[in-house]
């Protein structure tokens, strides 16, 4: 069933039109092109291992960057094929050419021994863009984590070598109940309702927008992917929202309504490799948006939050708030995620 399972996955980055989506994200793109060309210290000269190539873009960059050996996998016989003739087209395939550096094979990196000898612990820089929906899901963090533990030489550097998830709480802009409210004069509502008991169930992948955000950012997790373990990446952990500061206009009054929580993540290039210009690749609300989007978890029920600085405030401010509501100055969230059984999917899970 697992095999089943990566054949739908492998399957599904033959096609061109998801390689076509990553290479547009410039955000994405352009975070492993800078970690890549703009730290020359780093890549001239080194062997590199590229986990999961696809058509082979960040071993082009490798090369560019002066590698003095690439070796690209990719487990899409498709893409390996496609990424093998794209380094011959651009003079970059190590076949007898001069300037050749970069060598595609296709398998899973978990079987790269039984195509080409790649001696243990010599590379020094492994490069891979694994990330998925919410970091984690369809993530192939482990193959990754598999392939430093086989490859990589004490001391050697790994693109990205920091990941991080953070979480918000947002407003009811973020969800579609306004939109249902009033459509070209008619009340839909009764469509908004049933779309947010919907999203109380499932997790929505979009881009929310960062006016809709009412709390403080809290960080989930921080990973990093130089030491961690696998087991890591199976985590519960607690943090706390409060009413942000800055609250967008239209959420200005002493009552705010938390209607869910969206969670994103960010990559790091730190100083630690990328010395000589290190980079971060964010997926947050408050920068500009990338294919992962962000990740909305909607409550059943919105939770009336107050600022701290109101709770007990002057009189006025008790009465707007209203004495048979009680409103909480702070969210306490706990989430579980966890790889799930059999899929290269994760299971979720919030409290509040
Ligand atoms: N590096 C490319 C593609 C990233 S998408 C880019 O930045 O544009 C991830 C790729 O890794 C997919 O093409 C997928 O088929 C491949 N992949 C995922 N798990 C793999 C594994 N265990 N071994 C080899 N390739 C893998």
């Amino acid at each position: 069933e697992i095999s089943n399972v990566n054949e739908h996955y492998f399957g599904a980055y033959g096609s061109y039109g998801i390689h076509k989506e990553m290479i547009s994200d410039k955000v994405r793109t352009d975070a492993y092109r800078g970690a890549i060309l703009n730290n020359p210290s780093l890549v001239k000269g080194s062997t590199v291992l590229d986990v999961g190539c696809g058509t082979g873009i960040l071993s082009l960059f490798a090369a560019q960057a002066g590698a003095s050996r690439v070796i690209a996998v990719e487990a899409s016989e498709k893409m390996a094929m496609v990424a093998s003739q794209i380094a011959k087209d651009n003079g970059l395939l190590l076949d007898g050419n001069r300037s050749g550096v970069i060598s595609v094979v296709q398998c899973m990196i978990e079987e790269l021994d039984k195509q080409l000898t790649v001696p243990r612990h010599s590379v020094d820089v492994l490069v891979s863009e694994w990330m998925g929906y919410c970091l984690l899901y369809e993530s192939m963090l482990g193959s990754v984590l598999y392939a430093r533990d086989k490859w990589l030489k004490p001391g050697g550097a790994i693109l990205p070598d920091t990941a991080t998830i953070f979480v918000a709480g947002f407003g009811k802009g973020g969800t579609s109940i306004p939109f249902w409210e009033n459509v070209y004069g008619f009340d839909m509502s009764c469509i908004g309702k049933e779309v947010v008991e919907d999203a109380a169930q499932v997790p929505i992948i979009d881009v929310i927008d960062s006016q809709h955000i009412v709390t403080n950012t809290a960080t989930l997790q921080t990973f990093d992917l130089l030491t961690m373990k696998s087991e890591g990446m199976d985590f519960t952990t607690s943090c706390e929202l409060e009413v942000k500061r800055d609250l967008p206009e239209q959420y200005q009054s002493p009552l705010v309504s938390c209607y869910g929580v969206v969670l994103w993540f960010e990559t790091g290039f730190t100083r630690r490799f990328c010395k000589e210009m290190p980079a971060v690749l964010s997926t947050s609300p408050y920068a500009p948006k990338t294919h992962w989007s962000q990740t909305i978890f909607t409550f059943r029920e919105p939770i009336k939050m107050v600022a701290s600085e109101n709770v007990g405030a002057d009189a006025e401010t008790s009465q707007a708030i209203g004495t048979d509501e009680c409103p909480f100055s702070r969210i306490q969230l706990r989430i579980s995620i966890a790889r799930a059984a059999q899929h290269r999917s994760i299971d979720i899970s919030l409290e509040v």
